[in-house]
């Protein structure tokens, strides 16, 4: 399309000054909460994308158009960001989401202590400075029967630390069956070189044997390192040898033992029907000496990194001064300390963390859900079904496994399924499901208490907004 270059600046000069357009009545609710100043940034690069756009052919918007726009834009930036959503993926442990959901008394407690002044580094007794880890040291010593412990930012900050303390200007030994990569840049053997240590490749993909570790231990061997497969699993004509195989070799050679559980569990994950997995507990009574996992996966808490172990080797990780560049937040250390202390209440984790009160859910109970949820949304426009399904467990845990479920498949005459995520994404309070066949359909697993009545509010003026098309 070739419009003459008249027409051009006549659309251009069609745009408002910046001063008329801030003075539509659609920004008056905007300047009750953003300053003048970014309201007049927000509305000059409106009106500099609408330049752009009439210079690519288009027209100039009407002053309404563009004053919602700014209006929009404002709102995004003073009240936008992380958002509460619904997870009906059915992926209880959601890496998008922030995978595991924390309690909501938790959440409160621990934010209300984070906000004001706090004891984080203070000993109340003496009036000293205290231990930032004390007391979720002696939490995990509790809950793990470790000798000590220490918390970091995650669990990648966890492995570069154990690996600089004990294997900078050495070599890691690990096999090539646990070259694991996790989403999002996670890459072991890349962490490894960042770390500062070499990396000495034992095995093969499939099979790798202690008479490979024993091999390549030499004078330049500063840990013998076991990965968990988090997100994949090697099957068919496979051999591994469990870390605790490894302690003798250690015996032998002086070479400590790592092992990264990625998503360490202080429960049985055998009692939800998933396949086993050594607890934390195990390991640590197994005597692996130095021990890394997450704080956000299937422990339940925030993001953190977790290294249990020996005395002597926790007491040497303290000495690093990396640990003060990866050290975990106040907000975070008060939220991991009561995950920890609701591990030790009456009745139980599964009813007091949320990811353990997900997983341990029956399928019976599932089913209940789902035919309330129909029951109490019969729409005209909307029809629901309640299904029997399956859910993965998401966020680096048992990848091959499936939970059963209950889900909710939504049929819409007209909308099609990703028509109708979309319109469940752009919910006042969003919901996320997912597309099964040909079907959009809210899974049951991973809905937390307080989810229902939210979502069967969704689901009604949903239907309303709809119709109103
Ligand atoms: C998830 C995972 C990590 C990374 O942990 P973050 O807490 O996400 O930093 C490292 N190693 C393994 C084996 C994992 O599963």
């Amino acid at each position: 399309m070739s419009r003459s270059a008249d027409q051009l600046q006549q659309s251009l000069r069609a745009l408002p000054a910046v001063d008329r357009l801030l003075q539509h009545e659609l920004l008056e609710p905007v300047s009750l909460f953003l300053a003048r100043e970014w309201m007049t940034l927000m509305a000059r690069e409106v009106l500099e994308d609408s330049r752009a756009a009439i210079r690519q052919g288009g027209d100039a918007p009407e002053l309404d158009v563009l004053a919602a726009r700014v209006a929009e834009v404002c709102r995004e930036l003073r009240h936008g960001g992380i958002r509460r959503v619904i997870n009906a993926t059915g992926i209880v442990l959601h890496t998008n989401l922030g995978r595991s959901p924390l309690s909501l008394d938790v959440a409160r407690d621990a934010m209300a202590a984070s906000a004001q002044s706090v004891s984080v580094e203070m000993d109340l007794r003496t009036g000293e400075r205290g231990n930032r880890y004390e007391s979720v040291q002696r939490l995990l010593s509790v809950l793990t029967g470790c000798e000590s412990s220490l918390v970091v930012n995650n669990n990648a900050a966890a492995v570069l630390l154990v690996l600089n303390t004990f294997a900078r200007d050495k070599e890691v030994i690990l096999s090539r069956g646990e070259m694991i990569e996790i989403g999002g840049s996670f890459r072991l053997p890349e962490i490894i070189l960042s770390s500062g240590a070499g990396l000495r490749e034992v095995g093969t993909t499939n099979r790798t044997h202690l008479k490979d570790y024993r091999n390549a231990v030499s004078s330049r061997s500063g840990l013998l390192m076991k990965a968990h497969t988090s997100n994949y699993r090697v099957e068919g004509f496979t051999h591994s040898v469990p870390a605790q195989d490894l302690l003798d070799l250690s015996k032998e050679t002086g070479v400590p033992v790592y092992e990264d559980l990625g998503s360490g569990s202080l429960i049985d994950i055998a009692d939800y029907g998933l396949t086993s997995e050594p607890t934390v507990q195990q390991v640590v009574a197994f005597g692996i000496p130095i021990v890394s996992f997450s704080g956000d996966k299937l422990l339940g808490g925030p993001q953190a990194g977790i290294i249990v172990g020996e005395k002597r080797f926790i007491d040497a990780i303290l000495e690093n001064h990396l640990l003060r560049a990866l050290r975990i937040d106040k907000v975070s250390m008060a939220l991991l300390e009561r995950t920890l202390q609701t591990y030790l209440d009456p009745a139980g984790p599964q009813a007091k963390v949320p990811i353990h009160f997900l997983l341990s859910r029956s399928v019976d109970a599932l089913e209940q859900t789902a035919r309330e949820l129909v029951a109490r949304c019969e729409s005209v426009q909307l029809q629901l079904e309640p299904r029997a399904g399956s859910s993965a467990v998401g966020g680096g845990a048992c990848p091959t496994d499936e939970l059963s479920t209950w889900v909710v498949e939504l049929i819409h005459p007209r909308l099609k399924p990703d028509a109708l995520a979309r319109r469940f994404r752009s919910l006042p309070t969003p919901v996320l499901g997912r597309i099964r066949g040909d079907r959009f359909c809210l899974d049951m697993r991973a809905l937390l208490p307080q989810d229902l009545e939210e979502l069967i509010t969704s689901l009604r003026g949903m239907d309303e907004e709809i119709d109103s098309r």
